[in-house]
């Protein structure tokens, strides 16, 4: 009895570790992804950023990038798909993490899907447009054939607040 509650508590411990080593990496990450949302920021992009792992490697950094490359598809995610499959020289991502500061869009998840991405894990939700756990499901859906690891809420509240200066700041000068 004594020995079983013994390997029980190893295991949970074991558990433990794992989860909150796996968190400290996430911030870790998460604050990389941040960075690049305030250098988009200063280039007058929305503030999203989002950085992509591999075997606890950085692969890439990026933010977004619609007005700087005149591209509506340029969202951070697509800019930091592609340079990760072109440095790995590979267009699947498979085993790759990816941290975005927010959830990402319809289009985003699509493509995370069609790179095949292991986890996801994200900043703050996007009540309008979210196609994680807000608006769609699009990347744990049984109608596809990859499902994707999702984490949400790592370092939520810098997140948020970084998008809701951005926006604050915006309606001020439409206003002026
Ligand atoms: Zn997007």
């Amino acid at each position: 009895m004594n020995c079983f509650l013994c390997l029980l508590c190893f295991f949970v411990a074991i558990l433990y570790i794992g989860r909150s080593l796996e968190s400290e990496f996430d911030e870790q990450w998460m604050r990389q992804a941040l960075a690049a949302a305030r250098a988009a920021q200063a280039l007058g992009e929305v503030p999203v950023g989002t950085c992509i792992v591999s075997e606890n490697k950085l692969v890439a950094v990026c933010g977004n990038r619609t007005r700087t490359d005149c591209d509506p598809t340029a969202h951070a995610e697509i800019v930091a798909l592609r340079e990760a499959a072109s440095k790995l020289g590979n267009y699947r991502l498979t085993g790759v993490d990816v941290y975005s500061t927010i959830e990402p869009c319809a289009m985003c998840a699509g493509a995370l899907i069609q790179a095949r991405v292991r986890r996801l894990i994200y900043g703050a939700p996007d009540e309008r447009a979210g196609a994680v756990t807000s608006r769609f499901r699009i990347c744990d859906t049984d109608f596809l054939n990859h499902r994707i690891q999702i984490s949400v809420g790592v370092l939520e509240e810098e997140c948020r607040a970084l998008m809701q200066e951005f926006f604050q700041t915006r309606r001020g000068r439409i206003v002026d």
